[in-house]
């Protein structure tokens, strides 16, 4: 019998109608596993008008009560972890361990929600005039919506969803039509940590349910993160139907090796941040920039240590790097190997010749050197298991690649060198710097973001601007007489 993946509505799964569906397969076997229902208007716009009759009285409710929510919450995710993390293997293909590290960066976004009741806190002036004060709160906006890409199905939308909800708002979430199943159990979690119904909503759907959120005139704001075509359109139109919007687009992700770097550890950060979750990774590292005389080391150091790479199953606990999400980006991922051959690249590993299981969609590391800028493995996003070498002579030629690059959303530099660290992390043009460390996703109390076609919108995901996200300003002047010297009959005696 065929599993079919349905929604989440006021509180209670709902199958939906399977008019229309999109497979859902173990990336791992190859094997179809489900199909999710793709909600249909009608379901988008009962799920919508749920979650805003439930946003009333969320929004005006105690914060401690939301906090404890959020506590507990927290609990049972941390409890639950394992499970959620056999859910995103067996759908994404990323290792258990990885699956496992996901879970637990989105607790952090949890765990920074419970502090709503400080998070929210406003500023108070007294007395800017005789009996005037002024003081400022944030209210929560009503409905608010996340769309997520396929490859963090729990980080990504506990990134939106804890903020969101922690300030009153109700949410709903659209996550990606391939992994879908993660985004049921989040809300199963909601609902046994006591979080009323309609508060957290999932809708699974494609751009049909996307375009239905964009335009309902009940969403006040939604947030975005996929790939950067999609994150400019979904600004463009947001904004254009007059929603706050947050857009996170897609990666090139740049690391700079200095010829003082320590080439044991440098390499051991390009293998794991190049191959981790096969290159499936925003902050993945996609173009390693030798400077000098530590390119042949460099390349040399990491090519002895692709063929140690475990690859297979994630859910095998040796595995190191599992398959790729469908087939057809495998293939698509596999032209770019043969697009940056023909333009001239070195292959200095090939992940197509790699003895990979015939069965699921694996694809081997790959180590291209004397990449070229104007080649379509340098210009564009690759997402998957391919490291490209470009050779710099000078510092000033590699941070002016980087700051060449449309995408901009993290950079890292490895050296011993304190002065030149410092001088990448002031001249760098992104909104992420790792120094010695390839992928600088920022704890949950700093908020995450990159510049140019990595995000639209002016604001970053979660921390602190993520709570800003989620609420509005209001500024309130009160003017009060002095009941000693009002002549309003107060009805008791005053003393001064
Ligand atoms: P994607 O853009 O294809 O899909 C993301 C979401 O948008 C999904 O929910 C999908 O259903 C929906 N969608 C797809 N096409 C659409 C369309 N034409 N109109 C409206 N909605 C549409 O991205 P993906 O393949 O799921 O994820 C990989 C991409 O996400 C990569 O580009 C990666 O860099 C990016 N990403 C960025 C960040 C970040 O923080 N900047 C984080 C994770 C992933």
């Amino acid at each position: 019998m065929t599993n079919h993946i349905g929604h989440w509505i006021g509180g209670a799964s709902f199958v939906g109608s399977s008019d229309r569906t999109s497979p859902v397969h173990n990336p791992a076997t190859g094997e179809l596993t489900g199909l999710v229902n793709l909600a249909s208007l009608e379901a988008i716009d009962d799920a919508v008008q749920c979650a805003s009759i439930a946003a009333r009285q969320w929004g005006r409710s105690p914060l401690s009560r939301r906090a404890a929510v959020l506590f507990s919450f927290r609990e049972l995710l941390q409890s639950r972890s394992a499970e959620l993390a056999a859910i995103v293997t067996a759908e994404h293909g990323k290792v258990l361990s990885d699956a496992a590290g996901e879970v637990a960066r989105g607790l952090e976004n949890v765990e920074f929600a419970t502090g709503v009741p400080q998070l929210m806190k406003g500023g108070f002036s007294e007395q800017v005039s005789t009996g005037v004060d002024v003081f400022s709160i944030r209210q929560p906006l009503g409905v608010v919506a996340g769309i997520t890409p396929f490859n963090f199905p729990v980080m990504v939308p506990l990134w939106m969803c804890a903020n969101a909800i922690a300030c009153g708002n109700s949410f709903i979430l659209k996550p990606s039509e391939k992994d879908p199943s993660a985004s049921l159990f989040l809300a199963q979690l909601w609902k046994d940590a006591g979080l009323p119904e309609g508060i957290f909503t999932v809708l699974q759907g494609d751009k049909v349910a996307v375009d239905a959120l964009i335009s309902h005139p009940k969403i006040a704001a939604l947030s975005f993160v996929g790939s950067t075509p999609v994150a400019k359109y979904i600004y463009e139109t947001g904004t254009a139907a007059g929603k706050r919007i947050q857009a996170l687009g897609g990666a090139k992700n740049h690391m700079i090796v200095l010829p003082d770097a320590d080439v044991d550890m440098a390499a051991d950060a390009a293998v794991s941040a190049g191959y981790g979750a096969a290159g499936e990774r925003c902050m993945a590292i996609s173009v390693v920039v030798t400077v000098g005389d530590i390119a042949d080391r460099l390349v040399e150091a990491i090519a002895l240590r692709i063929p140690r790479l475990t690859i297979g199953d994630g859910a095998v606990a040796t595995t190191e790097m599992g398959p790729l999400i469908t087939a057809q980006h495998r293939d698509r991922v596999a032209d770019y190997i043969e697009a940056g051959a023909e333009a001239g690249a070195t292959v200095v590993v090939d992940g197509r010749k790699t003895d990979v299981p015939a069965e699921g969609f694996f694809l081997g590391a790959t180590l291209l050197d004397s990449v070229g800028t104007d080649m379509s493995v340098y210009r564009e996003e690759i997402f998957g298991p391919v490291l490209s070498v470009v050779r710099c002579e000078t510092f000033d030629e590699a941070i002016c690649l980087i700051n060449s690059n449309q995408f901009a959303n993290g950079a890292a530099i490895f050296t011993r060198d304190g002065g030149a660290a410092r001088k990448f992390h002031t001249e760098v043009e992104v909104g992420m710097i790792g120094i010695n460390v390839p992928i600088p996703v920022p704890v949950a109390y700093y908020s995450f973001g990159g510049w140019k076609a990595s995000l639209f919108g002016d604001s970053h995901m979660y921390g602190p601007e993520g709570i800003n996200f989620y609420t509005r300003g209001k500024v309130v002047t009160s003017r009060w007489p002095d009941p000693a010297t009002s002549k309003i009959d107060l009805g008791f005696p005053q003393t001064r």
